[in-house]
């Protein structure tokens, strides 16, 4: 399917590896220019080398932690013209109830909450004025069911959820579509952590803790970030244009529920 983004412009956040990766690699296969970024500069360049020789686009990076203020300045300024963003970061540490404090609050917020906030707000007065934008924030499954030990996350993501509902619904009429994609399991360096953890306090090996995962999910796999970046390239279509304020769960049915 052609997605009638060819030429656009796009700011892929968090996007050396992963899930960001793999948005930038299904928009640069739709003929999409991207500007990149990562805190680690090493892969990140290497990640732009490989999208520009196997597509052809413009690939421009930005090395810099996200959630920094101060830094995401230098990344709005390279980014002001963009037609599309696709906001990511690293998730908040896990924990128990009681382990946090105010401080830590704080902390998730503005990764997962008021960072996202900051790159739509400063990004989407050119989307409209221009008469045609898209937006695709990535959280997590945690926003339909809460991981209990990801209450940082679940906290952060349910603030950023509540402010997309409503802004969507703002911007919807001046042509600029914001949607949440709500990744369940997927095969990444996040994923292989989380297993890790998993292997050592059950003593068992890493292959075994995958396979355990893997066996709650109906699909019984892993998502691959392949996937997940051809569903964040279809909202970032001409195609979605009717698609407002969506939370897609992408999760191999994990997610118990009817609606
Ligand atoms: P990942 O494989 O660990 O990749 C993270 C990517 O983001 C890397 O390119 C990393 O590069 C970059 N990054 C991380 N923190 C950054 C920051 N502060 N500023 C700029 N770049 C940053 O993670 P992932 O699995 O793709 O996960 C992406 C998001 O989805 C996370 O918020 C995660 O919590 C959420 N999620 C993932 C899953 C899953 O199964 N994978 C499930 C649910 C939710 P540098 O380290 O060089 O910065």
């Amino acid at each position: 399917m052609d997605l009638g983004i060819r030429g656009k412009r796009a700011l892929v956040c968090a996007s050396s590896k992963g899930l960001g990766l793999g948005c930038a690699e299904a928009l640069a296969a739709a003929g999409v220019d991207l500007v990149m970024n990562a805190r680690g500069a090493p892969a990140l360049e290497a990640a732009a080398d490989d999208l520009r020789t196997r597509f052809g686009v413009e690939v421009e990076t930005h090395a810099c932690d996200v959630t920094d203020a101060d830094a995401r300045a230098g990344l709005i300024a390279k980014a002001q013209d963009v037609d599309i963003l696709v906001t990511n970061a690293g998730g908040p540490p896990p924990g128990l109830w009681s382990d946090w404090d105010r401080e830590d609050f704080i902390a998730a917020l503005d990764a997962n909450m008021l960072t996202p906030i900051d790159l739509m707000k400063a990004l989407m007065p050119a989307m409209i004025a221009r008469g045609w934008g898209r937006v695709v924030n990535i959280t997590s499954q945690s926003v339909k069911a809460p991981i209990a030990v990801l209450g940082l996350s679940n906290s952060a993501r349910a603030g950023l959820t509540g402010y997309v509902a409503g802004t969507s619904r703002q911007v919807a009429g001046q042509g600029v579509t914001i949607n949440n994609l709500l990744p369940g399991i997927h095969a990444t360096d996040r994923a292989d952590s989380l297993d890790a953890g998993v292997a050592e306090a059950r003593g068992i090996t890493l292959a075994e803790a995958r396979a355990q995962r893997a066996a709650t999910i109906p699909a019984g796999r892993y998502g691959s970030r392949e996937e997940f970046g051809a569903a964040c390239a279809f909202l970032c279509s001409q195609h979605a244009g009717f698609i407002v304020g969506q939370n897609i769960l992408l999760d191999g049915g994990a997610t118990n529920m009817t609606i």
